[in-house]
């Protein structure tokens, strides 16, 4: 049971499309985007023009496909939906771009993922609306000028660091999305409970939303998995007792550590007695890459206070020790 992993995802993805957001109001936390979004929203449709190319990054679950989906309703504008590794060859690209209608929004996910030819013929197109395709081949290919609509590009990634500096810099909205603290993310479970019709009492939407690693997609996962048990095994609607007993049959853990989480952290308590050691270090013992487990886990591990930053390197932290039932030989260090 991977709540992260792509294909229970896409099993899953009529009802995630359900409980999506629609419009900002129906948007909750990640208020200082939001504010800002809306300004600028707004300031394009009073000038009748395409808003500013957008870029989001965060952790994945955290709202990006569905910010930018808000983005294009509220612009009242189209939107076109795909992502860097299935943009092959430029002309996958300049089929999508000639297609878009004035002022579209065209959603890249895993932006980071583009070849760099795909992402050079971005440059010009996110620039000057403008693209060069060659037509031919051998002595006859030539090359011509297409004029494209204005369009908003939103591109979101889980891994900024990857991104190169030209195509950084043609983006003049900048968003890094944060993990969600537990009000909002128990008020995301009641909404998502009211639009499948299942009645959940206050505390269980907090229970659910703890144990949800600060992120929508897997509260709303567990929600469902919850209403299931709930459906099956009590009244169909979902108090703490039967999402107390529904999350320990998931094997979810009381702060919602996933297993990749428990493998860094042990990993570090095992190998590395609790640390200091660098990044590079615990990628190369776990077989992940570092820049990943950067960007993607250890967020959420410093977060809750799993994992300390210092200058010699990541330390696990005498909560980590309890929470993992494991006992501190180097206590002393803290
Ligand atoms: P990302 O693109 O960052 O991986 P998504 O936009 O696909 O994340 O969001 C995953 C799911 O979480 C969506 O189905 C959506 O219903 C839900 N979700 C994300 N952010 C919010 C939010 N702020 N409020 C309500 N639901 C949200």
């Amino acid at each position: 049971f991977d709540i992260r992993e792509e294909g229970y995802q896409s099993v899953e993805n009529e009802v995630e499309n359900k409980l999506r957001p629609l419009s900002f109001d129906d948007f909750q936390g990640q208020n200082k985007i939001v504010e800002n979004l809306k300004i600028f929203v707004q300031a394009a449709s009073m000038r009748n023009e395409a808003l500013d190319h957008v870029l989001l990054h965060g952790p994945p679950g955290l709202g990006k496909t569905t910010l930018s989906n808000i983005v294009a309703n509220e612009l009242n504008v189209g939107f076109k939906i795909t992502s860097g590794p299935v943009l092959d060859k430029p002309g996958d690209l300049a089929g999508i771009l000639t297609n878009l209608e004035p002022n579209d929004v065209l959603f890249i996910d895993e932006i980071h993922r583009l070849s760099p030819v795909v992402e050079e013929y971005l440059y010009s197109a996110m620039e000057d609306y403008r693209i060069d395709i060659v037509i031919d081949k051998g002595p006859g290919a030539r090359s011509i000028q297409i004029d494209l609509n204005p369009f908003t590009l939103v591109g979101a990634t889980t891994r900024s660091g990857l991104l190169t500096s030209p195509l950084r810099a043609r983006f003049g909205i900048n968003c890094h999305l944060e993990y969600y603290d537990s009000d909002v993310l128990s008020g995301i479970v009641k909404r998502s409970s009211s639009i499948l019709d299942t009645p959940i009492s206050e505390d269980a939407s907090y229970e659910i939303a703890g144990r949800s690693r600060g992120t929508p997609r897997i509260a709303n996962a567990l929600l469902r998995r919850v209403r299931d048990f709930a459906q099956v095994k009590g009244n169909g609607s979902i108090d703490l007792k039967i999402s107390e007993f529904s999350l320990e049959a998931l094997n979810i853990d009381q702060h919602g550590l996933d297993e990749m989480d428990h493998k860094i952290l042990l990993t570090l308590i095992d190998k590395f007695q609790g640390g200091p050691v660098g990044i590079s270090t615990i990628a190369t013992a776990i077989g992940e890459d570092a820049g990943t487990i950067e960007e993607v886990y250890e967020p959420f591990l410093i977060k809750e206070g799993f994992i300390k930053r210092t200058p010699r390197g990541r330390m696990v932290t005498p909560f980590a020790y309890d929470h993992l039932g494991r006992s501190n030989n180097n206590q002393e260090q803290f």
